[in-house]
């Protein structure tokens, strides 16, 4: 199999299963008990805060552990909002980001607040100007995402952040970083975010774990989930101890070699964009600042068809994001494409493990498809 899904999920190395066996099975205690199988538990739970905290770039006490990456965005946005409800009912936020902001964002407007929308250009950029202009001194929350899932744009929330603090203080931000965590740099405590969603399967975790980063600007912060105080009382249930024992050994895993690791990746990034543009009608979609996402269109040829072609093959790419499956992708909408080129958007992403073979398998089976199957848009 070749896989180049790294943006839908992550393979788990050995290492990373293995610290969750030995957490389910030897060392299960609850971190809430008081005998030493709690108590060495609960010290762990600590020490692993503090390697996602290290490899987020805060401080451990700022940062909270979450059941996934939709749930640390569902949170921030309830939590900003509870905040700023004296200042106001309106969020600015993107057309292109994950299912988890806007559909949260959705529930918000149901609760009364307006939100405003913001629309990429064809090649799926955000500008700060554009974010800023939108604010309005009723502004309670700004969320706009560090990376696209589906196009692999880098969106300047460093300078949102920086223009928001001059033009309404009070206004919290919150950035979805899923995608962005230990693939582009960035330190939660610099950023200027009020809020830093990040997800552990997509960096070879476990499948639900996730942590959000929580500012010093959130003061008493909306729990999330009430009960037995754990996460500083702000998410309680008894703690996924080996979901977060895996999602630190990814953490520490990834960090070793970092730098050559996003070389590799961008070096086969740069690789498939070359040999994809040589497939004719082929078009390459965004501008691909994230070294692990590759968008293009088969212009006139249906992506479901591609990926149920390519996953015959043994070939795994995506036809946008995969929490969308079988519906037309909104990222890819939001861009106004003509119709064709947007019927035939798919989505390469890399891990790893990935090779330039990879990538030639893959661009050998798009071509024949090109060449081997009738366009149908
Ligand atoms: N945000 C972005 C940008 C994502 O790509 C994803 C997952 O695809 C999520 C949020 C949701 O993360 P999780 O699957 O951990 O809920």
């Amino acid at each position: 199999m070749i896989y180049l899904d790294h943006a839908a999920t992550a393979p788990v190395p050995r290492a990373v299963a293995d610290a969750m066996y030995e957490v389910l099975t030897g060392r299960f205690g609850n971190p809430s008990s008081q005998y030493p199988l709690g108590l060495e538990m609960k010290k762990q739970v600590e020490s692993w805060r503090g390697t996602v905290a290290d490899a987020l770039g805060c401080d451990a006490k700022r940062l909270y552990f979450t059941s996934c990456g939709t749930e640390g965005d569902n949170w921030a946005i309830q939590a900003a909002c509870w905040q700023n409800r004296h200042l106001g009912k309106h969020i600015v936020t993107t057309a292109v980001e994950h299912s988890a902001v806007l559909e949260s964002c959705k529930w918000m407007e149901r609760q009364g607040c307006e939100v405003t929308y913001l629309r990429p250009d064809q090649q799926g950029h955000i500008t700060a100007a554009q974010v800023l202009e939108a604010v309005r001194p009723d502004t309670a929350l700004v969320s706009v995402m560090m990376v696209n899932n589906e196009l692999g744009n880098v969106y300047p929330v460093e300078d949102i952040a920086k223009d928001l603090a001059a033009k309404n203080p009070k206004t919290l931000f919150h950035t979805d970083a899923v995608q962005g965590f230990l693939e582009v740099p960035f330190a939660a405590d610099r950023l200027g975010a009020d809020f830093v969603t990040v997800s552990a399967h997509k960096i070879g975790g476990p499948k639900g774990a996730g942590a959000l980063y929580i500012g010093p600007r959130v003061r008493n912060p909306r729990p999330l989930l009430a009960g037995g105080g754990q996460e500083s009382g702000l998410r309680a249930g008894t703690e996924a101890t080996a979901q977060i024992a895996g999602f630190a050994k990814a953490v520490e895993l990834r960090q070793r070699g970092l730098a050559e690791t996003l070389a590799h990746l961008r070096d086969l990034r740069a690789y498939a964009a070359e040999q994809l543009s040589a497939i004719s009608d082929l078009t390459l979609i965004g501008d691909g600042e994230a070294p692990h996402i590759l968008a293009a269109s088969l212009t006139g040829w249906p992506s479901q068809n591609i990926v149920n072609d390519l996953g015959s093959q043994g070939i795994c790419v995506s036809a946008g994001s995969a929490c969308h499956q079988g519906k037309p992708s909104h990222v890819v909408a939001a861009l106004g494409l003509p119709r064709r080129t947007a019927g035939g958007v798919i989505r390469l992403s890399f891990g790893p493990e990935n090779t330039r073979e990879d990538v030639d398998v893959c661009a050998a089976a798009l071509r024949r498809h090109h060449d081997q199957r009738m366009p149908m848009l």
